[in-house]
């Protein structure tokens, strides 16, 4: 399975890393991002730079975007201003995977286009964060063909541990969208438990260590505790600096809010955590990973 060639489109936090992982486990990667820094991170890995996204995609059977949200996405592969997307220069067979988290009417629009020229698409958003990314072990949602996603699979495996059929096109990012939705609300529950804990005394380790034994027990708790010191390797120990930034969590809000709202759905926690982190964006933090979120609740800050 190690005959593909694929271009690999948006190397940043996630897609960094996802695309040495390929690169790294012998598969031919020719990788593009707007940003230089980015491609020369994935460069040392074997991946070969192309100088356009369309170079990048210039012999590739497999096409994997990994980009910040649905205007970009559909930007690069339906095109804009005029000028084409890539969708339309693609052989008849290629598969594309799109990694990004976008809004699943955005990846109905790209399955429809990809099905009109005889190219198949799947909706693959991830979780797992940055750490997951390097590891290569991500959880895929997939929204597609079940023919389809067997193609991928053997590609995914290299990137990801989990991966779940959710159903036809647009389903695996509904999927990502309830996700992300939990761990907005998740984040900032525990960020308030903690902020208490410290308020009344406690430290916030002892009652990290506590809680994840308890019945708060959480991924947040586990995985990514927003108080700055109390676990190695998370953005909260860095400044907050190289995860899931708090925009990148708020444009989720706001797609998990609009689903919400085109299927008459109740999401009061969902809604209400989506104007936290806006303010918290609108305070100049939003390019911060979003557990920097606790800033606002804690009683020094972050
Ligand atoms: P990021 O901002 O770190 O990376 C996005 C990259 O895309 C940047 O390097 C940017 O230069 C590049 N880019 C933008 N437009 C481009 C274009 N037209 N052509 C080429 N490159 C382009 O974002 P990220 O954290 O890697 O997130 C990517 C996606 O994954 C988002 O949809 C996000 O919601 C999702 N996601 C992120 C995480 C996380 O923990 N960071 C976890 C799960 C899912």
């Amino acid at each position: 399975m190690n005959d593909h060639t694929i271009a690999f489109i948006g190397l940043g936090n996630m897609g960094g890393p996802m695309a040495a992982n390929l690169a790294g486990a012998g598969l031919a990667v020719q990788a593009f991002d707007l940003d230089p820094a980015a491609c020369a991170r994935v460069a040392e890995h074997g991946a070969r730079i192309a100088e356009s996204a369309r170079a990048a995609a210039e012999g590739a059977d497999v096409v994997i975007s990994m980009l910040p949200a649905s205007r970009h996405v559909e930007g690069l592969f339906l095109g804009s201003g005029g000028e084409p997307g890539l969708l339309a220069g693609l052989a008849a067979g290629t598969l594309v995977i799109d990694c990004s988290t976008i809004a699943p009417a955005s990846a109905q629009k790209l399955a429809q286009a990809g099905r009109a020229g005889g190219i198949a698409v799947l909706d693959a958003p991830v979780s797992g964060g940055t750490a997951g990314a390097a590891a290569g072990t991500l959880t895929f949602m997939i929204g597609g063909d079940a023919a389809d996603l067997a193609r991928a699979e053997p590609l995914l495996r290299h990137m990801g541990r989990n991966l779940f059929h959710a159903g036809g096109a647009g389903a695996g990012q509904a999927a990502k969208l309830c996700n992300n939705m939990l761990l907005g609300i998740l984040m900032i529950g525990t960020g308030e438990a903690l902020s208490l804990g410290e308020a009344l005394g406690l430290d916030p380790a002892v009652l990290s260590g506590i809680m994840q034994k308890s019945s708060g027990a959480n991924w947040v708790l586990e995985k990514y505790n927003p108080v700055p010191g109390v676990m190695e390797g998370v953005p909260a120990s860095r400044g907050y600096s190289g995860g899931f930034g708090t925009d990148l969590m708020l444009k989720d809000l706001g797609l998990a809010a609009e689903a919400a709202i085109a299927s008459r759905t109740p999401v009061l926690l969902g809604g209400l955590a989506g104007s936290l982190y806006a303010a918290h964006s609108r305070a100049g933090q939003g390019g911060l990973d979003f557990s920097s979120i606790i800033g606002l609740l804690r009683p020094r800050g972050a």
